[in-house]
C-alpha cells in the first residue's frame, strides 16, 4: 500500500474534542506536518504522541511541500495538522493537499472540530444552505465592498473575525445588511467563556460595546440570509418592473419579476400595481 497524507482535525478549544481515529493516526504516521510545531507539541504531549513534528505553515509551505512529497513517495505516511480545528479551513494546507493529489498520493480526511460548523450547529439560523466566507478584509473600504457583495445572498453566511476588529466589523455589517438582520455570535466555542447568542446586528453592536469581554477570544459570526421581500433593493425592483410593464400586463410582469428575483409574487404584484397607478 502506498503512503497516504492524512488531513487531521484537532480541537478548537476543549482538548477532549479529539477523535480516537485522529489520535491513532497521529501515533502511527512517520511525521506530522504542523502549522506551528510548539502549539501542536502541547496537543501531542496531552495524548502521549511521540511522532516527530515538522513545520509547514503559510510562509514555508511552498519549500516544505517538496520535502513532504518526497517522504510520501518514499513510503512514509504523513499527517497534516493546523493549530486548531480542520486544516485548510482558514488555515494552511491547501497547497500540500493539491501537490499530494497531483503526485497521485491518496489524501485522507480525518474529520473533527471546525469552528464554522460548530457555530452553525448551535446559533439557530437556517443550516440547509450556507456559505463560508472566512475572514473579511482588515481594511474597512475593502470590507464594505465585500459586505455589499454578500448583502443580497439569501443563504446563511459564516464569517470568522479577529477580536480586535469585531466591533468595527459588526458595525459595518449593521450598516450594509441593516441593523435588523439576524446574526449568531459564537465566541470561545468549547472553552470556559463560551458565548453563543442570536440577536440582530444592531443588538450585537450594543452587546459588544457594553461588554468589553465580548471583544476577546475567538469569534465566529453567522449572518442570516436576506429575506426576499426586504432585501431586494426597492429601486432595483422598480426598475425591473417598469421595464417589464412596458411589454407585459401587471400579472405577467409581477410573475416574471418574482421568478427572476425570488421575491414573493404578492409583493411584486402589489408594487407593479402601484407603479402602473403612478404612470
Ligand atoms: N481551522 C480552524 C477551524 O477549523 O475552524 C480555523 C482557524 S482560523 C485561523 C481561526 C479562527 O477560527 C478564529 O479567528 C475564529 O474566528 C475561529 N475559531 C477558532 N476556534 C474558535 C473557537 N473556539 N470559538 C470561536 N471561534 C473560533
Amino acid at each position: 500500500m502506498s503512503a497516504q497524507l492524512f488531513v487531521v482535525a484537532t480541537p478548537i478549544g476543549h482538548l477532549d474534542d479529539m477523535t480516537f481515529r485522529a489520535i491513532h493516526i497521529l501515533k502511527s504516521v512517520a511525521i506530522i506536518a504542523a502549522e506551528d510545531t510548539r502549539q501542536s507539541a502541547l496537543l501531542l504531549k496531552h495524548y502521549n504522541i511521540s511522532t516527530p513534528l515538522t513545520a509547514c505553515h503559510d510562509h514555508n509551505e511552498s519549500n516544505k511541500i517538496d520535502i513532504i512529497i518526497e517522504r510520501l513517495k518514499h513510503g512514509d505516511d504523513v499527517a497534516l495538522v493546523s493549530d486548531a480545528g480542520t486544516p485548510l479551513i482558514s488555515d494552511p494546507g491547501f497547497k500540500l493537499v493539491r501537490a499530494a493529489q497531483e503526485h497521485g498520493i491518496r489524501v485522507v480526511p480525518v474529520p473533527g472540530a471546525c469552528a464554522a460548523i460548530a457555530a452553525l450547529s448551535a446559533v439557530g439560523l437556517p443550516s440547509d444552505h450556507f456559505s463560508f466566507e472566512g475572514f473579511l478584509s482588515s481594511k474597512q473600504s475593502q470590507r464594505l465592498l465585500q459586505l455589499e457583495k454578500l448583502k443580497n445572498n439569501t443563504h446563511t453566511m459564516i464569517i470568522y473575525e479577529a477580536p480586535h476588529r469585531i466591533l468595527d466589523s459588526v458595525k459595518d455589517m449593521a450598516q450594509v445588511f441593516g441593523a435588523d438582520r439576524a446574526v449568531g455570535f459564537a465566541r470561545e466555542i468549547t472553552k470556559t467563556f463560551e458565548t453563543i447568542k442570536k440577536m440582530t446586528l444592531g443588538e450585537l453592536v450594543e452587546f459588544i460595546e457594553n461588554d468589553r469581554n465580548q471583544q476577546k477570544g475567538e469569534i465566529v459570526l453567522v449572518i442570516a440570509g436576506a429575506t426576499e421581500e426586504k432585501d431586494m433593493e426597492s429601486e432595483d425592483l422598480d426598475k425591473l418592473l417598469l421595464r417589464l410593464l412596458q411589454d407585459l400586463s401587471v400579472k405577467a410582469a409581477s410573475q416574471l419579476a418574482a421568478d427572476l428575483t425570488g421575491i414573493k409574487k404578492k409583493v411584486a404584484y402589489q408594487r407593479a400595481l402601484e407603479l402602473t397607478e403612478k404612470v
